[in-house]
C-alpha cells in the first residue's frame, strides 16, 4: 500500500515509522513548499502533486490547515480520508461548533464575532471571563484573546480587528471561559467498516498554552462520557481513521473543547503504552484493515520536548524511558520530540516521573517539576 499524507512534520513521520511493519510505505506533501518529500528525511521525491495523488492507494493528513484547493484535488481522486468535511471543522471554529451542536455534544457557550457590534452581542451572550480565539489558523495557544473585564474590550478589539482584516475569511469565536478541574483527551480510530476502538483517556497539562505532559489514566465514568461523545461525532462524519477529542473536565462532567481529524499529540503515548498505537491504527483504518488493540499494556506518560535538541544521557540510562526525536531544526518553544516514559504500576510511573526531575532543567520542563512538588 503506498499512503499519501498532506503534511510533512512529525507526524508523517511517525506514521511513516509505524507503517513500515506492514508494508506501507509513506510519502509526504509539504504544504509550504508544496513539493512531495520523503518523511523521514525530507528529500523531494521529485514528481508533483497529481503524480503523488495518482500514485496514492489512500490519501489522508496530518494536520487541519490545508489549502481547501488542495484538499479538493484530492477528494476529487476518491481516496482522500478521513472525509474534507472533517478536516475543514478541524480547520475552521464555526465548523467545528455547528458539528458539535449537531452531534449534541456538549461544548462551552460560544458566539461568533465579525464585527465590532457582534463583540458587544458576545459580552452579552457569553458573559466575562471568556476566551477569544481566531477561527482559522490557531495552535498551540495562538490566535487567542483573553478578556476578564470590559477595560479591556477596546484593546482587546483592535487586536482581533486586525486578526480577522489579515486573512480572507477570518472570524473570532467568543467562548465562556470553562472553570475546568483539568483537561484530557481521547483518541480513538474507526475503521473502514465502522468499527470503533478508542485508548484510554489521557491526561494532558500544557504550559504557555503548549501540550507538556500526557498520561495515560484509568477512568470508567469518564471513559464512558468521552466514548459515547467520540461515538457521535465519528458517526455524524462518517469518519475513518483517527481522531481526537480534546476535553475539559469539569467535576467529573465532559465538554468537548475542540477536535483534531488525526493522530494527536496526547496520542504519542501509544508508542510505548498501548498494544497498537495510534499511528499505525491510523494506517490500518485508512487502508481498509482491521483495527489493532488500543488496549493499555503499561502505564506510560509523554513528555514534550520543546526548543530543546538535546537531552542529558542519563534520559536514555533510565529505564522505561524512549526518546523520539523529529530531526527539526532547533527554534524556541518547537515541538522537537517527545520522550515516553513507560512502568509496569502506576506507582513505579510516578518514582520514575519523579527522577526525571532531577535530570531535566526545570526551566524547559516545568511540568515535570510540578509533578513532582505535588507528590513530595
Ligand atoms: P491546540 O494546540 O490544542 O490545537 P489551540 O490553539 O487550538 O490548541 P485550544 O485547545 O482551543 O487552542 O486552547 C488552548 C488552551 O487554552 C486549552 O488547552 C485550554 O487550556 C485553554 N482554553 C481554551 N478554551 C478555553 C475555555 N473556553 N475556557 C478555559 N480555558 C480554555
Ligand atoms: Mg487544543
Amino acid at each position: 500500500m503506498h499512503v499519501l499524507v498532506l503534511g510533512a512534520g512529525q507526524l508523517a513521520r511517525m506514521m511513516s515509522l509505524a507503517g513500515a511493519p506492514l508494508n506501507i510505505e509513506i510519502s509526504a506533501f509539504d504544504v509550504g513548499s508544496k513539493n512531495i518529500v520523503h518523511p523521514l528525511t525530507q528529500a523531494i521525491l521529485g514528481n508533483g502533486l497529481d503524480t503523488a495523488i495518482e500514485r496514492a492507494d489512500v490519501i489522508t493528513a496530518e494536520f487541519e490547515h490545508i489549502p481547501h484547493d488542495v484538499l479538493e484535488v484530492c477528494e476529487r481522486s476518491g481516496k482522500f480520508l478521513p472525509t474534507t468535511k472533517a478536516i475543514k471543522a478541524g480547520g475552521d471554529r464555526r465548523l467545528e461548533k455547528a458539528l458539535l451542536d449537531d452531534a449534541s455534544v456538549k461544548n462551552a457557550k460560544y458566539y461568533e464575532i465579525n464585527s465590532r457590534e457582534d463583540f458587544d452581542a458576545a459580552i452579552a451572550h457569553v458573559g466575562l471571563p471568556m476566551v477569544l480565539k481566531s477561527t482559522l489558523g490557531g495552535y498551540d495557544g495562538k490566535g487567542q484573546w483573553r478578556l476578564k473585564t470590559l477595560d479591556n474590550v477596546e484593546a482587546t478589539w483592535t487586536e482581533m480587528a486586525e486578526c480577522i482584516a489579515a486573512t480572507d475569511n477570518q472570524a473570532i469565536v467568543a467562548e465562556e471561559f470553562v472553570p475546568f478541574d483539568r483537561e484530557v483527551s481521547l483518541v480513538g480510530a474507526r475503521g473502514a467498516n465502522g468499527e470503533i476502538q478508542v485508548y484510554p483517556l489521557a491526561e494532558n497539562v500544557h504550559t504557555d498554552g503548549v501540550l507538556s505532559l500526557s498520561t495515560a489514566i484509568d477512568d470508567i465514568e469518564l471513559q464512558e462520557q468521552a466514548k459515547t461523545m467520540f461515538t457521535a461525532i465519528a458517526e455524524r462524519l462518517n469518519y475513518v481513521g483517527v481522531l481526537a477529542l480534546e476535553f475539559f473536565d469539569v467535576q467529573g462532567s465532559l465538554l468537548v473543547n475542540e477536535i483534531a481529524p488525526r493522530v494527536h499529540n496526547s496520542g504519542h503515548w501509544t508508542q510505548q503504552g498501548a498494544e497498537t498505537c495510534q499511528f499505525e491504527n491510523h494506517l490500518r483504518a485508512v487502508c481498509g484493515m482491521p483495527l489493532g488493540s488500543t488496549k493499555l499494556i503499561r502505564p506510560t506518560a509523554m513528555i514534550n520536548i520543546l526548543g530543546e535538541d538535546t537531552l542529558p544521557e542519563a534520559i536514555l540510562a533510565q529505564g522505561g524511558c524512549h526518546v523520539h526525536w523529529y530531526g527539526k531544526e532547533k527554534r524556541a518553544g518547537r515541538k522537537m520530540g517527545h520522550i515516553n516514559v513507560s512502568a509496569d504500576y502506576n506507582a513505579e510511573l510516578q518514582r520514575t516521573l519523579c527522577s526525571l526531575a532531577n535530570i531535566l532543567d526545570k526551566q524547559a520542563y516545568p511540568a515535570v517539576h510540578e509533578f513532582a512538588e505535588q507528590l513530595k
